[in-house]
């Protein structure tokens, strides 16, 4: 799939491109509306610790791109890219390079979070090295029954949490097999971080979620300035340009790279109706 042009132009839709150039064209597009970004390089289970070091140097070479061109903005990862499956202590060493460079540099590392074998191992990556550097914050899913301990605990260290749904299928035993519980436990991990956390991260393109966000920031009186929504590159467009054009801080999550299958994937299986559009313009070429 991933060598294919006909497959590579519908990714497009989710996916800024193969280069970190095009990937920054389109981070000044965006930053033109007033959006930040944080730049994705698309890879994830490498195969070897090269593969790992490898993706750490892209990484690296994105910060310092993002620095020299004035773009605000910072960078996404996930471990398992940077060789957790093989060893934690050189993914942690991989990690730990990218967040000094990015505390020189004045720059943010989020690192992602997948399914619930890694996390544990996640949080306790980020907390060592925020303990050190400040200058990385991980992903909390609102799928999982351990999110609101975990969301307590980070913010007594003051690290900053990005909240999601969840985008890993998870057994019942660890996280909500109903949509409507993930939603209801995202809208109290939602006002928990808004009331303690450190400049928390609210992504989601689900509206009504946005629209508390915003009525709970306004009752508690908590400036716009205190927190940021995001939202994946390609989706909810109309939505994206409404937050930025009432003064909310929006940030866009941009993958970029030739690795775009597992995650283009994971966009179809959130919603049926992109399995339908797919399809149709795969007959329509
Ligand atoms: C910035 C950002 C970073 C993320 N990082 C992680 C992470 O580290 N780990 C992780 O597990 N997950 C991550 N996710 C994914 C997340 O967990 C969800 O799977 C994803 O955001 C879809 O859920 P939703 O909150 O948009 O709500 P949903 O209830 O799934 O969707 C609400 C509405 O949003 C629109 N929408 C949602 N998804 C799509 C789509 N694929 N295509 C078209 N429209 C769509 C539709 O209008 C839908 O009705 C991230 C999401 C964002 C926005």
């Amino acid at each position: 799939m991933e060598t294919s042009p006909l497959a590579k132009r519908l990714a497009t839709r989710f996916v800024a491109g193969d280069t970190l150039d095009q990937a920054l064209g389109a981070a000044r597009r965006v930053g033109s509306e007033g959006i930040a970004i944080t730049l994705d390089h698309l890879g994830e289970s490498v195969a070897s610790l090269e593969e790992a070091a490898e993706a750490r140097d892209v990484y690296l070479n994105a910060l310092s791109a993002l620095h020299d061109a004035g773009i605000e903005g910072n960078v996404s990862l996930k471990l398992t890219q940077f060789g957790l499956d093989f060893s934690y202590d050189q993914c942690r060493a991989n990690v730990e390079q990218l967040v000094r460079r990015a505390a020189s540099l004045n720059g943010f590392v989020r690192v992602d979070m997948e399914s619930s074998a890694y996390t544990q191992r996640t949080i306790d990556l980020v907390a060592d090295l925020h303990a050190r550097y400040g200058a990385v914050g991980v992903v909390i899913q609102a799928c999982l029954y351990r999110s609101r301990n975990d969301i307590e605990e980070l913010c007594r260290r003051a690290i900053r949490v990005r909240l999601c749904k969840g985008a890993y299928l998870e057994p019942a035993s660890v996280a909500f097999p109903r949509k409507s519980d993930v939603d209801r436990s995202f809208v109290e991990l939602m006002k928990l971080l808004l009331d303690r956390g450190a400049y928390p991260a609210i992504a989601t393109h689900d509206e009504n979620i946005i629209r508390q966000t915003e009525a709970y920031a306004a009752e508690r009186g908590i400036p716009r300035a205190a927190f940021e929504f995001q939202m994946l590159y390609g989706i909810r467009r109309d939505l994206q340009r409404r937050l930025a054009a009432e003064g909310y801080r929006l940030r866009l999550y941009v993958p970029f790279g030739k690795a775009w299958y597992p995650y283009y994937m994971r966009r179809l299986a959130e919603r049926p109706a992109n399995v339908l559009f797919m399809a149709r313009n795969l007959f329509r070429q």
